[in-house]
């Protein structure tokens, strides 16, 4: 049998990696400080014989006893208001914790998969945005330690491949939705959700004329599980090239959700990306994968996961 290590395994993306990892009869070791994460995410997995789980943070040493095969490193908040909130941390994870996380492969002459993010593209003055393009970051603006953090990322894991021949993936994940993300992340599905549920007006940043293009969660699993077994160490987009306006995407939720709010609108964060959209023409050729879930069906069922949520969950403003 073999063994995968997921960081990052209480949040939202770590937590349906452990799932997907289970179903296909892997021994999965999730390991996660819960800054950002949930446990809720994972409890069902608590009573399985090949389920472990270790309450640590990945930017200090970090040692498990064994046999390694493969290590997924998805620790790291992934939200605005989070990494504003944690910016220290946020640059520590991606700096320290994937050092620390390449070191064990090392050790355990294991694969590695790297999560990697959109983000590093910055305010892309290229469209849509494909591997090939260096990005637009402002280093020192308030995103900054988040999109420099996984830029270094990125540089530390292609050394280690160059340098010590270590087997390394990157994933530059677009824009993911889907139940267990955390309705007070900030981000926009959970806010837009969150408001039509409690009543509330929908918060647009800006004119709304700034896009995004969301990709449905099984969508995002399926891509990470075929690039961590392909033969490719240079980075793949991940995403979905279905691109929207915030301004649009709210009025869809809008109808979606049958509230009777309506639209306000407040000032865009600094460095908030104007457009952004994934060129998959790579993902396509080498993993023969492309998104399937279409927005209207992944939007309904992250819909019926929010409503399902308990009224304390619902109101509760921090983590
Ligand atoms: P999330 O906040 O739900 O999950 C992140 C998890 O990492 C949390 O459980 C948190 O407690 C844990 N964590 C953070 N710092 C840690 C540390 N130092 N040690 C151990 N655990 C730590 O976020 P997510 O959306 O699931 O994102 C997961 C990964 O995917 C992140 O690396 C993020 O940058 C990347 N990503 C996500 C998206 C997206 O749209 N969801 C887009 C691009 C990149
Ligand atoms: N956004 C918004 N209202 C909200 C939350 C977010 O208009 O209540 C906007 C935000 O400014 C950004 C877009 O929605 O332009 C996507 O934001 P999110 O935080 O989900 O992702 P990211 O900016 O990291 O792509």
């Amino acid at each position: 049998m073999k063994t995968v290590l997921i960081t990052g395994a209480a949040g939202f993306l770590g937590s349906h990696l452990c799932d997907r990892f289970i179903k296909e009869g892997f021994k999965v070791i999730g390991m996660d400080n819960l800054i950002t994460g949930d446990l809720k995410n994972i409890e069902h997995l608590f009573p399985l014989e090949h389920f472990e789980f270790y309450h640590h943070d990945v930017s200090k040493f970090v040692h498990v006893p064994g046999k390694l095969d493969y290590i997924l490193h998805f620790a790291s908040p992934a939200s605005p208001i989070d990494y504003l909130k944690i910016p220290i941390q946020t640059l520590k994870v991606g700096s320290l914790g994937t050092h620390n996380l390449l070191g064990l492969a090392k050790v355990k002459n294991a694969r590695i998969l790297i999560a990697s993010t959109s983000e590093v593209y910055g305010d892309p003055l290229v469209h849509p945005q494909s591997e090939d393009y260096y990005g637009n970051v402002n280093t020192i603006g308030p995103r900054g330690v988040y999109d420099e953090a996984k830029r270094f990322q990125e540089s530390i894991t292609m050394a280690y491949h160059r340098f010590h021949g270590l087997e390394t993936r990157i994933v530059r994940i677009f824009n993911t939705y889907g139940p267990r993300m955390r309705l007070n992340d900030g981000r926009v599905i959970p806010a837009f959700m969150g408001q039509a549920l409690r009543g509330e007006d929908l918060t647009i940043f800006g004119d709304g004329s700034q896009t995004r293009s969301f990709c449905y969660v099984d969508d995002q699993v399926e891509g990470i599980f075929r690039l961590l077994f392909s033969d490719y160490s240079y980075p793949v987009n991940i995403g979905n090239p279905h691109e929207i306006s915030i301004r649009d995407f709210a009025e869809e939720i809008i109808k979606l959700t049958g509230t009777n709010q309506k639209v306000i609108y407040k000032d865009l964060p600094a460095d908030d990306p104007m457009q952004r959209q994934p060129d998959i023409t790579l993902a396509k050729k080498l993993l023969d994968w492309s998104p399937k879930v279409d927005r209207s069906i992944g939007m309904k069922i992250t819909f019926d996961y929010f409503k399902n949520l308990s009224e304390e969950e619902l109101y509760r403003s921090e983590h």
